[in-house]
């Protein structure tokens, strides 16, 4: 009963029976994506927050072949329309999956808990940097963009870059820990959200400094 979906599932161009497989494994003709499928199945990987980079790669490199509109360019227009969005759910699963960061966000947002787009309050761990990266870039914009203040202003962001670099390291090595244990659980979703926050706080703190400083360059 619980596979009917995985093993009856029949392709609508040569009613043969097919499996889940981006392509029928018949006539090859692009198949529709099962309205449960997440990005991790449209690459035929299970639901973990570990993602090995290689195997990635592979799997997405055969599935972008395999439904490639190219290939399907001579099929009728439901085939071509198949392999359309085949390839872009190919493509938003491997751009998605292949950043720790984007993953995270995306692993939230598949167990109902999204990160808010927008998020004004300083991540308590990071209020000292947070603070010290505001004063440095107020003195530059004070200075009118002096030569000191401009190189104090580029320490920082290689603080930032530091500390970003830091953060996602972390958090690799904690999807390896959740994983293991049980990766969506509240408890586990309530810390992949605070990190990722810190790390978008950071980031959106990290862009501000590039701008003040392209600014100042200009000026
Ligand atoms: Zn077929």
């Amino acid at each position: 009963m619980m596979r009917a979906e995985t093993r009856d599932h029949e392709c609508w161009h040569c009613s043969r029976r097919t499996g889940l497989a981006l392509v029928c494994l018949h006539c090859e003709a692009p198949q529709p994506l099962p309205a449960a499928s997440d990005l991790f199945s449209v690459l035929g990987l299970p639901r973990r927050l570990v993602v090995e980079p290689r195997d990635l790669e592979d799997r997405y490199h055969a599935a972008s072949r395999a439904v490639h509109p190219d290939r399907h360019q001579t099929a009728n227009e439901r085939g071509r329309e198949l392999s359309l969005s085949a390839s872009a759910s190919v493509n938003r699963a491997y751009r998605t999956l292949r950043d720790p960061v984007a993953r995270g966000r995306y692993w939230l947002e598949l167990h109902g808990a999204p990160l808010a787009e927008r998020n004004n309050q300083v991540p308590p761990e990071l209020a000292a940097l947070v603070f010290e990266t505001q004063e440095q870039l107020e003195g530059l914009r004070e200075s009118g963009g002096a030569a000191a203040e401009r190189r104090a202003v580029e320490a920082v962001r290689g603080e930032l870059d530091a500390r970003l670099a830091g953060l996602s390291a972390e958090l690799e090595e904690r999807y390896v820990t959740w994983d293991a244990a049980s990766p969506g659980a509240p408890e586990v979703l309530a810390e992949l959200k605070r990190r990722l926050s810190e790390i978008a706080y950071l980031s959106t703190l990290r862009d501000d400094v590039e701008e003040t400083l392209a600014g100042r360059e200009h000026a």
